[in-house]
């Protein structure tokens, strides 16, 4: 596997690589769930690329950016050991030279959830992820649906820009006791990352429901609120019953499909998690 900063060489190293290649971008910190996005993109793509950039344009002025994880070392053998061609993990330099002042914005899918409490965001998503697109020129790029508003976003993106790629999203891959699998959990200490389990139980308490033919999206919302008020520790950020496709909150009975999603607080740190509901 070779680490690459430039953008000069990813290039020239793009240029070797034959058949369909496959880009993973991520912000490094690895864990199984990325894992699962490589592997998935290592059967697929007879190239395959990752990226790691931790991208301070998604990042909002009161957020994380400074302390958010890194352990670049860790990383490059984890993805070694994946059988990945190219590591590339280009500079904020590089990304953002002094003068840059182009910017991707998708409008409504990203104003409501995510784009409502974190603005900006997926402005600094789509940039990077346009940029990402640009200059790897993949054939496929892997998301998780950990981040599904994100992978939207960039499917809306793509299809508006005319991007010639195929964007393959991944379920989430959890934690034994159902915690979504996150960089951000390292933050958690030992009892904020029990409390943590009550978003994942926020949605099976849902489902239950939902089962047994709870149609009511308000009632839905509410099991998730109540869910989470139960834990001391946490504290909803937003929850939300919403059209799998607009994001738009539903109202009266869910006929169909519905997206449940969450940002909760616990303690400092900031989770989400979502689950598609029919
Ligand atoms: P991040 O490094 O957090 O930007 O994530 C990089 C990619 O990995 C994104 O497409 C995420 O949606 C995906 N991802 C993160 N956590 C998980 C998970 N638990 N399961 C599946 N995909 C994930």
């Amino acid at each position: 596997m070779r680490t690459i900063t430039r953008f000069d060489q990813l290039r020239e190293a793009r240029k070797a690589l034959s058949g369909p290649v496959g880009l993973v971008p991520t912000m490094g910190s690895l864990h199984e769930g990325h894992l699962s996005l490589v592997r998935t993109a290592r059967r697929e793509c007879s190239g395959l690329i990752v990226s790691i950039f931790v991208n301070p344009a998604q990042f909002g002025p009161s957020e994380d950016l400074s302390q958010y994880p890194r352990d670049l070392l860790k990383d490059q053998s984890l993805l070694a050991r994946e059988g990945v061609e190219i590591l590339w993990t280009p500079t904020r330099e590089q990304m953002y030279p002094p003068g840059f002042q182009t910017w991707v914005e998708v409008r409504e899918i990203s104003r409501p959830l995510e784009g409502r409490w974190r603005p900006g965001h997926f402005q600094g998503v789509a940039t990077v992820v346009a940029k990402l697109l640009n200059a790897v020129q993949p054939d496929k790029v892997y998301f998780g649906e950990k981040d599904r508003q994100q992978a939207m976003v960039i499917r809306r993106m793509a299809e508006d820009l005319n991007y010639a790629v195929e964007i393959v999203t991944c379920p989430i891959l959890r934690d034994w006791d159902g915690l979504a699998l996150s960089s951000r959990n390292a933050y958690l200490d030992a009892e904020e990352r029990k409390a943590a389990t009550v978003l994942n139980r926020a949605l099976s308490k849902a489902a239950q429901a939902f089962d047994k033919g709870e149609r009511e999206a308000s009632t839905l919302r509410r099991i998730l609120i109540e869910t989470i008020h139960s834990e001391p520790l946490a504290r909803v950020e937003y929850v939300s019953c919403a059209h799998p496709e607009t994001l738009g909150e539903l109202e009266g009975e869910v006929n169909g499909q519905a997206l449940l999603s969450m940002a909760v607080r616990v303690g400092k740190t900031r989770l989400i998690d979502n689950r598609i509901f029919g």
